[in-house]
């Protein structure tokens, strides 16, 4: 005898010490396995589903069990406005980056064109985003993981976005010398001693993508110091970091030649992007 959809919601109580959303982590892997959205299962919670799919959401929720994170299970993760594929290749991307979105935005607000740079873009979430907003700007998005750059590239692709073009590359390493109005990343910031790495979804995700040397800021030093090679007169570096770096990272703006620094904090109140303008006068 098969279960019900409300049978296997029911399961969500195995969930509860691990995840603060067991509930909706259920009704997402389940949705998944039926390829419905949430508004199918409170609708027919009554009905039965077949012994595959029920096999299939009971291996989910085992992993699930184990910490794996429902991005990864379930392949995707919306970001802004689009729907993003996800593998353990990259970063599943976070709501707090879509700040570097909205920033971007309002500094070229005034730019009818712009070219930009996205430096380790992953899925590819923030360029992509960009370029959705912005149909006459044109984007160059880079990372240094074949495997990213694929994804990038399939995301791109689905979302049927042509002003973005996605390329292996270390930081700089393989961009051509190009006046880009803005360079926009969400780079690796994390400490390799800290202690968050041991909990929750980072466990699952790749150590290049979040964990940089020098307390965290090498990574982040790293652009900022080649960046303005790249930038045109008045363009703006844009990077995310971690909730304490802010005053490091607007230090290391300033003794990059960088104007106008700033830095903005998240939904959470914490500092979580900074950026500066090259060369302006002040
Ligand atoms: N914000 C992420 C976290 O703290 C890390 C992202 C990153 O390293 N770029 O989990």
């Amino acid at each position: 005898m098969s279960s019900t959809i409300a049978e296997l919601l029911s399961q969500r109580n195995r969930l509860q010490a691990l995840s603060d959303t067991a509930a909706l982590d259920t009704e997402l892997l389940l949705c998944h396995c039926l390829q419905k959205n949430r508004s199918y299962l409170r609708c027919w919670p009554q009905v039965s589903v077949s012994n595959e799919i029920e096999q299939h959401f009971l291996s989910l929720l085992a992993r699930r069990e184990q910490g794996e994170p429902i991005a990864y299970l379930i392949g995707e993760r919306g970001f802004w406005s689009l729907d993003l594929q996800v593998s353990p290749a990259t970063l599943i991307p976070r709501p707090e980056t879509e700040l570097l979105v909205e920033k971007s935005l309002a500094l070229l607000s005034a730019y009818p064109r712009a070219n930009v740079l996205d430096l380790g873009t992953g899925t590819g979430a923030i360029a992509l985003a960009l370029a959705r907003e912005k149909s006459s700007w044109q984007v160059l998005a880079c990372d240094v993981e074949a495997q990213a750059v694929s994804l990038a590239e399939t995301n791109r692709r689905n979302l049927a976005l042509d002003n973005v073009v996605i390329i292996q590359s270390d930081w700089f390493k393989a961009i051509t010398k190009q006046c880009f109005d803005l360079i926009v990343s969400n780079p690796p910031y994390i400490d390799r001693e800290d202690p968050h790495l041991r909990i929750g979804d980072v466990r699952f995700e790749p150590r290049s993508a979040l964990v940089a040397d020098n307390k965290g800021l090498a990574d982040i030093e790293e652009i900022i110091v080649n960046a303005h090679a790249y930038l045109s007169d008045q363009g703006w570096l844009l990077l995310e970091h971690g909730y304490n770096q802010g005053e490091d990272v607007r230090d290391l703006l300033q003794q990059g030649g960088f104007n106008h620094i700033f830095t903005n904090q998240d939904f959470a109140s914490v500092d979580r992007i900074s950026g500066g303008q090259w060369r302006c006068a002040e």
